[in-house]
């Protein structure tokens, strides 16, 4: 085991975060180990994917970083259903890259979505109508209580929007592997925008991630050119009744039903309520096409981010009742 001092703002897409102690984990043998060590030496542990949903504080000697790296993707094929299993460390694109290819349906809409697939239940991830929870059957997770090998099943993940069991039990599973049933029965999900120019046409799997992966390289900023961790809030989730007022006070302000209330875009809160599109205050800013995007311009600290996603919270708080949910991590 090779424990070396990094970085952490390497290990971050919005670039921010001062020097912690690394270890890599390549097998689930490794993982055990580090995880026995840290017991050992009391040590708190923190597990790293790609840093596409994170950034870190300067106050990070008390914590063990764990990067996983576990790799391999295995298929199991029943009829017209394919059963894939990805090893946490697999990139998450090459996985929906990989089935496409494989003329596999299910996860197409997720195309380009960056980080590692260990993280992925996590936040359940989503995208264009289509979420994680949507074709997850099972992972694999190291208890760090009992250090044993557990499957956790669907309905235990308890998965909602950008939200799982991992994140309110932070800590006490280390996912090594996800599975997911997806098919060779071509099953296209176009209810969202762009996609639903698509419907009628006879379209195959590679056209759909083609437009995710134009849609979203013509809005977001590439984070390894513009540090960012892409949506910064939740889209937050409203009543009818609290939908009615928003109305009363913006007719314009759009809301998609979902899960028995309403889904406000964040992005047009950000914009139209906080009047924070495209401002910038030092080096942390809001991306111009995309105000949901907060933006590292330079030298950002991880307080300037807090500080600055603060302003925004607020002006959206007093001006409607919205409190919005941050959705990426700072640690230390
Ligand atoms: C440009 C951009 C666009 C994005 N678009 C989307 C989008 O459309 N939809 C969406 O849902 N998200 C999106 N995201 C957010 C991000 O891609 C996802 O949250 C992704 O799953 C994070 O993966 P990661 O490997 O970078 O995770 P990290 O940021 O490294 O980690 C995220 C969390 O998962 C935990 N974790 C990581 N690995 C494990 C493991 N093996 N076991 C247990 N816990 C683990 C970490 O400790 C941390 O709490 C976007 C991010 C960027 C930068």
């Amino acid at each position: 085991m090779e424990i070396t001092s990094v970085s952490l703002k390497n290990y971050s897409s919005l670039r921010i975060g001062g020097e912690g102690a690394m270890v890599v984990v390549r097998t689930t043998a490794a993982l055990v180990e580090v995880l026995m060590y840290a017991k050992k030496e009391n040590k708190d542990v923190y597990f790293l994917g790609t840093g596409t949903n994170t950034y870190f504080g300067e106050n990070l000697d008390e914590l063990l970083f764990v990067k996983i790296a576990i790799k391999g993707v295995s298929f199991e094929e029943k009829d017209d259903e394919v059963f894939v299993t990805a090893y946490a460390g697999e990139v998450w694109d090459d996985l929906v890259r990989f089935s496409v290819e494989k003329g596999l349906w299910g996860i197409e809409n997720l195309s380009f979505i960056p980080g590692i697939v260990g993280a992925a239940p996590v936040q359940n991830i989503g995208a264009y109508g289509v979420e994680l929870k949507d074709v997850f059957v099972s992972l694999l997770a190291i208890d760090r209580t009992t250090l044993d090998m557990v499957e956790i099943n669907k309905s235990a993940c308890d998965f909602g929007y950008r939200d799982s069991f991992f994140k309110k039990e932070y800590g006490r599973y280390i996912i090594v592997s996800v599975t997911v049933k997806l098919s060779k029965k071509s099953s296209p999900k176009l209810t969202y925008k762009p996609l639903d120019s698509l419907i009628g046409k006879e379209i195959t799997l590679q056209d759909i991630r083609d437009l995710v992966i134009q849609t979203r390289t013509a809005k977001l900023p590439d984070w390894h050119e513009h540090a960012n961790a892409g949506s910064f809030f939740k889209n937050p989730i409203v009543t009818t009744s609290v939908v009615q007022e928003l109305r009363d006070l913006y007719p314009e302000i759009p809301a998609l039903e979902f899960e028995g209330g309403y889904k406000i875009p964040a992005a047009w809160l950000i914009e139209h309520v906080a009047q924070m599109k495209g401002v910038r205050r030092g080096d942390v800013g809001t991306w111009p096409t995309q105000p949901l995007v907060l933006v590292n311009y330079g030298d950002a600290t991880a307080n300037e981010v807090d500080s600055f996603a603060a302003e925004i919270k607020e002006k959206v708080h007093t001006k409607t009742g919205v409190l919005l949910e941050q959705e990426v991590n700072r640690v230390g």
